[in-house]
């Protein structure tokens, strides 16, 4: 996909309604209208009154996404759901009956809408020949083929068809958050031909409520300029990024991030030397992941098998602490700070691992229990300044220009800059003038993170942010004014 003109930052490109909505892949049991977890209480088990699966009230019941598609077909089958069985505690790769619903409602819209499934749907890639290897697609066999074919004979579609759907579903879905912010997945043709890098230059937003997509520029693109989206996390370090990126989308990522073991300079992969002083340890081909690591300062060299070792050793421990959401008080601060500390030794300062805690810190500093803004001693906000900074630095290289993860990091920036400058006014430190102009400061930075966040749909959290962010951007230039 390539511009036909220059396109300015935050510009709208492509705006379309999903072909198909549905349960990811390996889900909970859920609501399969509003996917909130179900049952809603363990003495309430609502169930549809026309088929027997899993709904959480009437009004999910009668949303047409269930009643006209899988709500008919299992009727007609008198297929239900096997409430004791999803229920089981060893359900670890989600309810297998559940694996159907998406791939399902996919070959019923091709059925209802074979225009749009003709023109923009049925081409999408699949990767059948790599697939077909996988053991994903043994699972689909039986939880998705056999299940249709075999237990509610839905003979209209070959196993040829029912597979297809699946590997669009596996290679093509954009993850969707609800309103109550539950995940599902949609299939949006035309946001989906964009190809992909590490470094994108647009970014998208799915509105919670119709689900309709938005993709905008992030930065400027020329004229005959690709546009890219990322389908990874970008805070992730280039081996762990190619790792998802073959194992889920069946590519082996060479974009320059990847073909760049500095990451572009933001040393996102780069590990330290515990054999000299200021050494830092880098693959030497970062697009072979056998390749060795070795130290910039010093003889000191690793395998690539060695880094990865340690980086699931980190990575596990991560993703623990990541698990503690801010909900649950003052620990889900501390556990972080302690893997930090931990590693300190180990990763760059500005390591893909120290880089995702810095980012989930910098947005719970200041508003988890104990940690509210008013409460903040002058030292942990200087410590919130100074990570959010650091997170910049690599935002600016990996997500840059007007990316919402740079909008609300800007945001979180904002706040605790005018704290400070507010005691330091106070304690008699500085004067009005140096006052004056760190509120300036703080200033640009709120208007830019307004105007990023402008740019979300009003009925997301960080769309809202950016209505706050603005009103608030009206009276800190009018206190500047006023001095
Ligand atoms: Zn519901
Ligand atoms: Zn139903
Ligand atoms: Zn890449
Ligand atoms: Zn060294």
């Amino acid at each position: 996909m390539v511009a036909n003109r220059e396109l300015q930052p935050g510009e709208e490109i492509v705006t379309e309604m999903p072909f198909v909505v549905g349960p990811k892949a390996f889900t909970y049991p859920l609501c399969l209208s509003c996917y909130t977890p179900w049952p809603p209480t363990a003495n309430d088990k609502p169930l549809c009154s026309k088929c027997g699966w899993p709904v959480c009230s009437a009004e999910c019941e009668n949303q047409p996404q269930h009643k006209d598609y899988e709500c008919q077909v299992f009727a007609q089958a008198n297929e239900k759901f096997n409430v004791e069985a999803a229920l089981e505690e060893t359900n670890e790769n989600g309810v297998p009956q559940l694996e159907c619903i998406t791939p399902l409602r996919l070959l019923l819209e091709s059925e209802k809408n074979p225009g749009r499934w003709k023109n923009e749907v049925m081409g999408m890639e699949a990767h059948t020949q790599i697939r077909s290897r996988k053991e994903h697609w043994k699972l689909d066999q039986v939880n998705v083929v056999d299940y249709l074919k075999k237990q509610i004979k839905l003979d209209r579609f070959s196993e040829e068809q029912i597979q297809t759907a699946c590997g669009i579903l596996e290679i093509n879905t954009f993850e969707i958050r609800t309103a109550n912010g539950y995940s599902a997945r949609g299939i949006y043709p035309t946001v989906a031909m964009m190809n992909h890098s590490c470094v994108s230059n647009t970014c998208h937003s799915i509105s919670p409520t119709d689900f309709r997509i938005r993709l905008r520029t992030t930065v400027k693109v020329p004229p005959g300029g690709e546009l890219y989206g990322s389908y990874t996390h970008s805070l992730l370090p280039t081996m762990l990024r190619r790792d998802h990126l073959l194992e889920g989308k069946h590519f082996a990522c060479a974009c320059p991030r990847c073909a760049d073991p500095t990451e572009l300079g933001t040393h996102m992969s780069s590990l330290k030397c515990n054999k000299c002083d200021n050494g830092i340890v880098l693959s030497l081909d970062s697009l072979d992941p056998d390749s060795s690591w070795k130290c910039t300062h010093c003889e000191f060299s690793t395998s690539g098998s060695a880094v990865r070792k340690v980086l699931q050793i980190i990575q596990a421990d991560v993703n623990t602490v990541e698990a503690i959401s801010g909900a649950d008080g003052a620990d889900a601060i501390q556990a972080r700070e302690t893997v930090v500390k931990k590693y300190h030794s180990v990763l760059h300062p500005r390591h893909a691992f120290n880089t995702m805690l810095r980012h989930s810190l910098t947005q719970m500093y200041g508003r988890v229990d104990e940690y509210l803004l008013d409460d903040l001693p002058d030292i942990v906000l200087e410590h919130k300044i100074d990570m959010c900074r650091m997170l910049l630095q690599v935002l600016n290289v990996v997500e840059p220009g007007c990316s919402r993860i740079r909008g609300m990091t800007l945001y979180e920036l904002h706040a605790p800059l005018l704290f400070v400058a507010k005691t330091l006014w106070n304690a008699g430190v500085i004067d009005e003038a140096a006052l004056k102009s760190k509120m300036i400061e703080a200033a640009e930075i709120l208007k830019e993170s307004a105007a990023i966040l402008c740019l979300e749909p009003p009925d997301t959290a960080e769309g809202q942010i950016g209505l706050v962010a603005k009103e608030s951007l009206v009276q800190l230039e009018q206190s500047i004014s006023d001095l």
